[in-house]
């Protein structure tokens, strides 16, 4: 069962609206998918279409349970819900951004989210996580939990600033804490064939990154920003459109490629 975190500290590059799609999408597909949203803003919460005033329980509860008592994690299964059909969410609100510090004192801060995972992961064919902007412990949470990583990156001319600081995160979080993760694939996003500085940052891109870069890139369309505000994912509402489609191939891609793995 692939637990995938959707990672880049750079904001606003993609990486709620690909984790929506892909856990969506791969719902599509019949798989039984679990989408987390690990990010204060709580967008992918918003884009499958839950009432954030209506959560009982959250990602800031399941931290804060799972912290002080590790003996019982029935939390998480009363903080999961489900949206569509094969997919769940576990949602956050603006309360998350209290897990930090919360985290900051509690022994294996890293680990915290491991560990709630394991109580739920059976039940799931697949996981999403959504990162929030930052390399910080929420993030790390991410990467301890995850077997490995899709960066979105948005082709623009800053597109590769800043990354090597993630590779070498994710390097560090293999070495200490998780054997199994890495890099496994890279997504661009907000693609527009007819700039050429696009076509550039997507040869850099490819220079770095290699064989990881997906052979599907997502272009700019306006369903898919169109789409979180009818809380729906656009591969569900707009199934035809070209994000959409491009969306769709892509959970293809990465479907197919698991079966190899
Ligand atoms: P943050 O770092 O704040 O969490 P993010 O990396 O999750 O941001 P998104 O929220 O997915 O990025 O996207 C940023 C904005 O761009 C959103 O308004 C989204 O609707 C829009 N957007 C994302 N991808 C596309 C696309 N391919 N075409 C058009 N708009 C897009
Ligand atoms: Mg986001």
């Amino acid at each position: 069962m692939p637990v995938w975190g959707v990672v880049n500290q750079k904001g606003g590059v993609g990486k709620t609206t690909t984790a929506v799609n892909l856990a969506a999408g791969l719902a599509i597909r019949g798989k039984r998918t679990l989408l987390i949203d690990c990010d204060p803003q709580g967008n992918a919460t918003t884009g499958v279409g839950f009432e954030k005033a209506s959560a009982e329980f959250t990602l800031y509860e399941v931290f804060a349970d799972t912290i002080n008592n590790p003996d019982d994690m029935t939390i998480i299964q009363k903080a999961v819900a489900n949206v569509a059909e094969n997919l769940d969410l576990l949602p956050s609100t603006l309360d998350l951004a209290g897990a930090e510090p919360l985290l900051l004192n509690s022994v294996g801060k890293e680990m915290i989210l491991r560990d709630a995972l394991a109580h739920v992961e059976g039940q799931y064919d697949w996981i999403i996580l959504d990162a929030p902007p930052s390399l910080g412990l929420l993030t790390i949470n991410i990467l301890a939990a995850s077997d490995a990583v899709l960066v979105p990156m948005q082709c623009e001319f800053y597109a590769l600033e800043g990354l090597s600081q993630l590779v070498k995160t994710v390097e560090v979080v293999r070495r200490r804490i998780n054997p199994k993760i890495h890099i496994a694939k890279v997504l661009l996003t907000m693609f527009d064939a007819r700039n050429r500085l696009t076509q550039q940052v997507m040869e850099e891109v490819k220079d770095y990154f290699g064989a990881k870069v997906s052979n599907v890139v997502i272009p700019r369309n306006v369903r898919l920003s169109e789409s979180p505000s009818f809380g729906e994912a656009a591969v569900r509402r707009y199934p035809t459109s070209r994000g959409a489609t491009a969306y769709l191939e892509f959970v293809d891609e990465v479907i197919a490629e698991c079966v190899v793995l």
